[in-house]
């Protein structure tokens, strides 16, 4: 089992046949680090041709992996998690160079990975048994019996704002059922998955079981529309959504998992204890420089503690959203992941002044002493926005809260509901029997009552609406890399027939 990261991480970013390879291709785009906005290297495109050629590579390698037991791969798989854990403060910092994000939020992350590997490796014999069904004519007569088998090479395409974390939920689940993988990384974070590849290898993976690809929307779409690509899982916006579920229909028939944007609610009443909404607030906005898909930057708060919860917010954000270096233990907020991505949301915040919201804190660029040129925005809290302002009904994807007064429960129900996103939402209240009662009411995947963003490994994640569809993190993930065989049987020596 050995494993180290290599120090030039940048240079070569393609996984094939077991091995980090340069990839090859006339086009390259360049590869930034966040935090400091150095270009660390030029990665080339994977042309339609390179990627049939990796996607034949993995199908030669998907049999002998499929053919496994579920223990046999799950060892592997749980060797892999181990070698996680012991280099996990190395993997965290090549995660953080990757992305932006501050050290101490990469470490959860690459914590969670591991976990997700267990979970799958562990649940996969269970979960993937057959059943067997008696028919008439008697026990073991006529019968029938089911099997779960691996759909062969399956496609995934990540987005860039959990690199390692993104990857793992796609390939946890598609290597414990048996399936061989292609991942294609957002070229914003193309670094991250290599390391997976290499861990796996040690891990004992067979060569070409996992290939890393790297490329924009053309290499996306050529590993969409590949008719060996038996399986597509997605995690992006609902706009490249849209092509990527177009594609996968263009040549064959495959099945889709989409993970889309949100415009995701935290409702606060007035019951609630003010310092644990703040908490909630929070953690719905700020973390990962609020590139989270279920951030939730509509804060309705109830005008009873209006005034209490904006002044007490503010104070926090002012305290505790410490800015700089992410490598640094101490920072909270790091880099976002590129200047394009910045400037987008500075345009949120210019808009959102200019339909009558007020800046309580932040919405501008950051230069933090020693990493000054990095892509750095002081989160922002605005409140005076109505229900039709740009800022309210688009995905920021970044640390901009929107703070909007509400008056009563039947009203913020269909607030939170008006628009065509459904991922994730957030209800604090004391009456518990109202959190129930209101989660059961909002269209979104996830529903948190006196909490906000927790994300574990055994809990379904995915959207309602144009959110997406399919879910991760559970056992039906796992099952929907499988595809379910039915084996009709009779062992009698005679068949009758009808006619
Ligand atoms: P994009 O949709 O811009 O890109 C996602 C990936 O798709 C990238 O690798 C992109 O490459 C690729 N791609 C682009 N065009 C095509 C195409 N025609 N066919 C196939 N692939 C294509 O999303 P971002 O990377 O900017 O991620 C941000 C979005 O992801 C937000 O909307 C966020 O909410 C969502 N998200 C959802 C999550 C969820 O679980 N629900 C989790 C995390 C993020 P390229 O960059 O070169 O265009």
């Amino acid at each position: 089992m050995s494993f180290s990261i290599p120090s030039d991480f940048a240079s070569e970013l393609y996984f094939i046949n077991g091995k980090r390879v340069k990839g090859e291709g006339e086009q390259t785009f360049p590869v930034y680090e966040p935090r400091s906005g150095a270009v660390v290297g030029q990665c080339p495109t994977a042309s339609p041709a390179v990627v049939d050629s990796v996607v034949r590579a993995a199908s030669a390698a998907f049999p002998e992996w499929g053919t496994k037991t579920e223990l046999e791969r799950a060892a592997v798989l749980h060797k892999a998690a181990t070698i996680i854990r012991d280099n996990l403060e190395e993997i965290a910092r090549a995660e953080v160079r990757c992305n932006g994000k501050p050290i101490y939020e990469a470490r959860v992350d690459i914590a969670s990975s591991a976990d997700t590997l267990d979970y799958m490796a562990g649940i996969a014999p269970a979960v993937l048994q057959g059943d067997s069904m008696d028919l008439p004519g008697g026990p073991l007569t006529r019968f029938a019996y089911t099997r779960r088998e691996p759909l062969g090479v399956v496609g995934c395409i990540g987005a860039w704002n959990y690199p390692f974390q993104t990857c793992m939920w796609k390939v946890a689940p598609a290597l414990a059922a048996g399936n061989a993988v292609v991942y294609k990384p957002s070229p914003f974070a193309p670094a991250s998955p290599v390391l997976l590849g290499m861990i796996l290898t040690a891990a004992g993976l067979p060569a070409g079981v996992y290939q890393v690809v790297q490329g924009e929307a053309e290499t996306g779409q050529a590993l969409c529309e590949h008719p060996l690509i038996r399986k597509l899982s997605f995690t992006g916006s609902v706009a490249t959504g849209q092509k990527v579920q177009q594609a996968c229909a263009s040549k064959n028939i495959k099945p889709v998992t989409l993970e889309l944007g949100g415009k995701s609610a935290l409702v606060i009443f007035d019951d609630s204890e003010v310092k644990s909404a703040v908490a909630a607030a929070m953690l719905a906005n700020f973390l990962n420089q609020g590139q989270v898909c279920t951030n939730a930057t509509r804060v309705f708060v109830q005008r009873g503690i209006l005034e209490e919860f904006t002044n007490d917010l503010v104070k926090e954000a002012n305290e505790k959203l410490v800015m700089g270096d992410p490598l640094n233990d101490d920072t909270r907020v790091g880099a976002n992941i590129n200047e394009g991505h910045l400037n987008r949301i500075l345009g949120y915040v210019e808009s959102a002044k200019s339909e009558g919201g007020t800046v309580l804190r932040g919405g501008v660029r950051a230069h933090p002493a020693g990493v000054e040129n990095g892509f750095y925005l002081e989160p922002a809290i605005i409140s005076g926005l109505n229900d039709e302002s740009k800022a309210v009904r688009e995905e920021i994807f970044g640390a901009c809260c929107l703070i909007l007064p509400f008056e009563t429960e039947e009203e913020v129900i269909r607030r939170v509901n008006n628009t065509s996103f459904g991922l994730a939402a957030g209800v604090f209240s004391k009456n518990l029997a109202r959190c129930h009662r209101i989660a059961a009411q909002l269209e979104a995947g996830t529903v948190f009552c006196n909490s906000y963003n927790d994300t574990e490994v055994n809990v379904p994640f995915g959207g309602f609406k144009n959110s997406g569809h399919g879910r991760e993190n559970c056992p039906d993930t796992l099952k929907a890399y499988t595809q379910t065989k039915a084996i009709y049987v009779n062992v009698q020596d005679s068949l009758e027939h009808c006619f």
